[in-house]
């Protein structure tokens, strides 16, 4: 049976001591959350003071992005060993602002969630059309293409305590979320695709979570749906109350 789970993508955003007061205000928030995993991902700068608060905590740590090499002449990178350091369990891949402003190509993406898998660190692979693909009636096979390579060469062993993140690239930072009914029809594909790339337990049991414009206002209709296992939040992750209240809803669905 798949439990919600919210993550929070603080993206570029949040000195040392906004994480430290971000971080203290969920902790304190989240004492009585039981059945929802929670999880989120601060800049890279900010893990070890992260990974200080969250100790023995609810709250899982994850990241933002990382490369497939353990160590090397690869500057600016981090690696996998880097995260496991800082007690990150969640990697977020292909985000579309990586895809988009960093030219992150699917094969690169599949090399990433291979070294995740290598290294016990569960991926977030997040999938989702542009505003164009969607006009074009080109969502589905988008998200299809993204996945089938994203995932190339895996198999239902590699499979378990997977997570997807449906998020069309419209809506991200934009305001604009999908309608529930838009997420629905995406989410339910993804789960069929799983059956047949992987089989029906591993479909059953990926999380599939929505992103794009997730608000303590919006995420009651998202969340009610059976599909749709929690969310991927951006900018309404950066203020504990906007977050702490799309943690209830979750809790509470
Ligand atoms: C995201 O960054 O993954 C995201 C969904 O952002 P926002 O919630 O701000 O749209």
């Amino acid at each position: 049976m798949r439990n919600k789970f919210i993550a929070g993508n603080w993206k570029m955003n949040t000195t040392r001591a906004e994480t430290t007061a971000l971080l203290q205000a969920l902790l304190q928030g989240t004492s009585a959350i039981e059945k929802t995993t929670i999880m989120v991902a601060p800049p890279f700068a900010n893990l070890q003071i992260a990974s200080e608060l969250l100790q023995n905590s609810k709250i899982k740590l994850g990241a933002q992005n990382m490369y497939w090499e353990d160590k090397g002449a690869f500057t600016g990178e981090i690696s996998p060993l880097m995260l496991k350091d800082f007690n990150c369990s969640y990697v977020i891949i292909g985000h579309s602002e990586r895809r988009q402003y960093f030219r992150e190509s699917n094969q690169e993406i599949n090399r990433k969630i291979q070294a995740a898998f290598r290294h016990r660190i569960y991926p977030i692979l997040c999938v989702g059309e542009s505003l164009e693909n969607r006009e074009r009636g080109q969502t589905l096979g988008v998200v299809e293409y993204q996945i089938r390579n994203g995932l190339a060469g895996f198999t239902s062993e590699h499979m378990n305590d997977f997570t997807i993140a449906y998020e069309p690239v419209w809506a991200i930072g934009t305001g604009r979320a999908a309608t529930p009914a838009d997420a629905v029809e995406v989410h339910s594909y993804i789960r069929s695709l799983f059956a047949e790339m992987f089989d029906s337990t591993i479909a059953e049991s990926t999380r599939i979570q929505y992103g794009g414009s997730v608000t303590a206002d919006n995420i009651d209709s998202f969340i009610c749906e059976e599909h749709i296992d929690g969310a991927l939040v951006g900018g309404a992750s950066l203020k504990a109350d906007s977050f702490l209240k799309i943690i209830q809803a979750a809790e509470q669905s």
